[in-house]
C-alpha cells in the first residue's frame, strides 16, 4: 500500500500555515483558500459513504468514510461510556446504503448514531461500558476516502491477552516444543496489496498463514501460533512484540508482492533484515510498501530508535545469522513449485523483522498484481500448499547442524519433542 503524505489542503482539520510573505492579489488568493478551510464545504456539503467496525481481541475501530475531509470537534483521547464527533456547519449527505443507525454490538462498541440538527451533523458512538478511546483522521489515499478512526479498547482485554501469551509461553516450555510465530501480513482497515477480481492481500495471508499453522501443528516437536486470528490491523512492532511475549523460536511473516517497479512481476522471494539498506531499490521500494502498514493503519509515526541501539548487539548478530539460514530453507521449499519462479533470498529494512529474539523471516509469497500468480494466491489449494511448502522448510531448518534454540539449555538441539 501507498500512502501519500505529500497531500495538501485542509486534511484533519488543520489549515496549513506557511511563513512566507504574500502581498497584494496574491494575499487575498491564500486568505480566500484558508477561508474556504476554516469554512468547509458550506457550498457543497461532504457525503459520508461508509461507517464500520473491525473488533479485534484488544479494541473495536469504528472507520467514517468521507467524501471530501472533514473537521470534528471532540476529544482526541478520553475514557467513557460514551462519545460525540460534532461536524460544526456539515450538513452530511448519506451515501447509497449508509445507514443512521449501525448496531455493531461486539462487547466493546454498542451503536453508531448519526444525528442531524441546525448546528450541522453529529456522530454518536454509544460503548457497551465506560472504557478508553482515541480518534484520529487519515488522509486519502490511492482507493481510499478521507476517513474518521475511532479506536475503542476492549476492557481488560490487555490484561487477558498477557495471560493468554504467557500460558503459551509455558505450554511450550512443558511440551519442549519449538514455537513459530506465524504472521498474517496487514488486516483490517489496511488491506495490503489489491489484485484482480478484488483478491486482497490481507486476506491471502491470513489464509497461508492458517494452512501453514496447521501444517506446523502435525509436525512432531513443533508448534505454530498466529499473531493475527482475524481481520483486524496490528501494528508491525506489536506482531513481534506478540512473538516475544509468548517466546517464539522463529518469526515468520507472509506477504502478497505487488511492486509497482516490477510491473506485473512474477516470483517468490523471501527477506531477512538488512541492517545497512537494502540489496537494490526495488527492494528498498517493496520494504517502504510493507512499512507504510502502521501508517495506513493510523499508527503514529515514531523515530525508530531501536535499530541504531542495538547495533552491535551480540544478540542481533546470531538472529540474522540464523534468520538468513531459515530464509534459505524455506526458499529451497518453496522453490519446489515450478509454478512459481525463484527470486532468491534477499535484505531489506522491513519494521516488522526487527525482533533481536528471534529469527525473523518475511515470506512474499507471490505477485498479487500478475493476474496468474492472484489466480494462484486467491485458490484455497495453492495457500495450503503454500502452508505444507514453508512449515516443511520450517522442519528442516530445525534440523540443520548448529541451530540452537534461545533460553535451551543446550539439551535441545535438533531432538526434543521430534
Ligand atoms: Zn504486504
Amino acid at each position: 500500500m501507498r500512502t501519500d503524505s505529500a497531500r495538501t489542503g485542509c486534511v484533519g482539520g488543520r489549515v496549513p500555515v506557511r511563513a512566507s510573505r504574500v502581498c497584494g492579489a496574491n494575499a487575498t488568493l491564500v486568505f480566500a483558500l484558508a477561508l474556504s478551510c476554516l469554512l468547509p464545504h458550506a457550498a457543497a456539503a461532504a457525503t459520508l459513504l461508509g461507517m464500520r467496525s473491525w473488533p479485534a481481541p484488544a479494541s473495536s475501530r469504528v472507520v467514517f468514510d468521507f467524501s471530501d475531509p472533514v473537521t470534528y470537534a471532540g476529544p482526541d483521547s478520553g475514557s467513557s461510556p460514551s462519545l460525540t464527533l460534532a461536524l460544526p456547519g456539515e450538513h452530511l449527505a448519506l451515501g447509497p446504503g449508509v445507514p443512521v443507525l449501525l448496531g455493531v454490538r461486539d462487547s466493546v462498541v454498542d451503536s453508531v448514531r448519526v444525528t442531524f440538527d441546525d448546528a450541522g451533523t453529529r456522530l454518536e458512538i454509544a460503548f457497551s461500558d465506560t472504557t478508553t478511546f482515541r480518534v484520529f483522521t487519515l488522509a486519502a489515499e490511492e482507493d481510499k476516502p478521507f476517513r474518521i478512526v475511532v479506536d475503542v479498547s476492549r476492557p481488560g482485554a490487555e490484561a487477558a491477552e498477557e495471560k493468554r501469551l504467557a500460558a503459551i509461553a509455558a505450554a511450550k516450555r512443558a511440551a519442549r516444543v519449538r514455537l513459530v510465530a506465524v504472521d498474517a501480513g496487514h488486516g483490517g482497515e489496511d488491506t495490503g496489496a489489491r489484485g484482480p477480481h478484488g483478491v486482497l492481500e490481507k486476506n491471502v495471508t491470513l489464509g497461508v498463514a492458517k494452512a501453514l499453522v496447521a501444517e506446523l501443528n502435525r509436525i512432531p516437536g513443533i508448534q505454530g501460533v498466529l499473531t493475527r486470528r482475524g481481520d483486524y490491523f496490528v501494528p508491525l512492532r506489536e506482531r513481534y512484540h506478540i512473538a516475544e511475549r509468548m517466546k517464539a523460536d522463529l518469526f515468520v511473516s507472509v506477504h502478497c508482492n505487488s511492486s509497482r517497479r516490477r510491473g506485473s512481476g512474477n516470483g517468490t522471494e523471501v527477506f531477512f533484515l538488512s541492517l545497512h539498506g537494502a540489496s537494490d531499490q526495488a527492494d528498498a521500494d517493496l520494504a517502504n510498501l510493507e512499512n507504510a502498514a502502521d501508517l495506513v493503519g493510523g499508527v503514529p509515526a515514531r523515530a525508530d530508535d531501536d535499530l541504531v541501539n542495538i547495533l552491535y548487539d551480540v544478540k542481533r548478530a546470531a538472529a540474522l545469522e540464523k534468520s538468513q539460514l531459515l530464509a534459505e530453507s524455506l526458499l529451497d521449499h518453496l522453490a519446489t513449485d515450478h509454478r512459481l519462479e525463484s527470486r532468491g533470498v534477499k535484505q531489506a529494512g522491513f519494521a516488522v523483522l526487527k525482533s533481536v529474539e528471534f529469527p525473523s523471516v518475511l515470506v512474499e509469497t507471490a505477485f498479487i498484481n500478475n493476474p496468474a500468480e492472484a489466480k494462484l494466491l486467491r485458490s484455497a489449494n495453492f495457500q495450503l500448499q503454500l502452508g505444507r511448502q514453508i512449515a516443511t522448510g520450517v522442519a528442516s531448518y530445525f534440523e540443520r547442524p548448529g541451530i540452537i534454540l534461545p533460553g535451551s539449555s543446550g539439551d535441545s538441539t535438533g531432538k526434543s519433542g521430534r
